[in-house]
């Protein structure tokens, strides 16, 4: 199943046994982030909490 990166547009391919394809297979307008794009925004969330704690 081809889906598409919601922040970067990139399309990957999805077995079944990637851990989002049941979402996926169900919900079509279900927001599918790239691992690429996951690992920045954790990384951008970590960012804010850091700065919220000051
Ligand atoms: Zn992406």
């Amino acid at each position: 199943m081809q889906v598409k990166c919601t922040i970067c547009g990139g399309t990957s391919d999805l077995t079944k046994a990637h851990k989002d394809y049941p979402k996926l297979a169900k919900n079509t307008n279900y927001t599918y982030i790239c691992e690429r794009c996951s690992i920045q925004v954790q990384a951008e969330m970590q960012k804010h909490q850091l700065f919220r704690k000051k």
